[in-house]
């Protein structure tokens, strides 16, 4: 019997694209990063942010939600005083919360969770609500697999045209007031990102080939990438500061080698 297709989100996009060793550690290998505490109260801030807005989507009473956090409370007014129009269903529309689509694409499935979608008859709208302080430049968002395959999948899922497609991020957790940022669809893009999923998707094919069969393991990010300083499997992959140093004075020797004998 044939493996079930492996189910792809934007997350395991993101690092393939970052580094394929990483994502074998995370995913085939079920390896865990260790989480600090700090990022422990960020994560779970922003699931009781998305379970407030789901239940306040649903109808369901917020107030024990927004009794207990004022940070919560502050963050939720904010959004509603900044962006009343999404809030506030309209007649025309359907809406939905922690709506989940999935695309097949070649063997893989596809999976998006949209924390709000909201369509009419001339536009589909999807919402992501984003929970950490600094909004990320708006190039480095745009690139992002998260806006490339939500609006990819609607597009595909839907009977919307990419041009009547958006997504809208919503930055909630500013000391401030709450910022967006919004990324219009349009069929070049489309055309572009299924380009892009073919080529990273291929290139998956093979590395689990190798990985499966050979006992390959999967590519590491180029040695000068920083990428390896932020890393927790440092030094699994002997890449920590120590595991560099050596690495360096070995090519240096190797280096010296080669280095052709003058004769006097
Ligand atoms: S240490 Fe570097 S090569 Fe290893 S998984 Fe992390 S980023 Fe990839």
């Amino acid at each position: 019997m044939s493996d079930p297709p492996l189910r792809l989100s934007q997350s395991q996009l993101n690092l393939l694209e970052t580094c394929p060793r990483k994502f074998q550690h995370i995913y085939l290998e079920q390896l865990l990063s260790p989480v600090s505490p700090e990022q422990l109260e960020k994560q779970s801030w922003g699931s009781q942010f998305h379970l407030l807005m789901q239940q306040r989507e649903l109808g369901l009473p917020i107030e024990s939600l927004l009794i207990e956090d004022e940070q919560l409370q502050h963050s939720f007014k904010s959004l509603i005083a900044t962006a009343p129009e999404i809030l506030t269903p309209a007649e025309s529309e359907w809406r939905d919360a922690e709506h989940c689509r999935t695309l097949q694409f070649k063997d893989y499935l596809l999976t998006v969770i949209y924390d709000l979608i909201i369509t009419d008859r001339e536009k589909a709208q999807i919402f992501d609500w984003k929970t950490y302080l600094q909004p990320p430049n708006q190039k480095k968002l745009a690139n992002n697999w998260q806006t490339r395959l939500y609006l990819y999948i609607l597009a595909e899922t839907a009977a919307y045209l990419p041009e009547q497609i958006s997504l809208t991020y919503w930055f909630v957790k500013l000391p401030s007031k709450p910022q967006s940022c919004k990324f219009r669809y349009n069929s070049q893009q489309h055309k572009q990102t299924r380009e892009d999923l073919t080529e990273l998707l291929k290139q998956l094919d093979e590395w689990l080939d190798r990985y499966n069969n050979d006992g390959i393991p999967f590519p590491q990010v180029n040695e000068s990438s920083r990428e390896c300083n932020y890393c927790n499997f440092a030094l699994r992959c002997q890449r920590d500061a120590d595991s560099r140093e050596i690495e360096k004075s070995r090519n240096w020797l190797t280096e010296v080698d080669k280095i052709e004998e003058v004769s006097i």
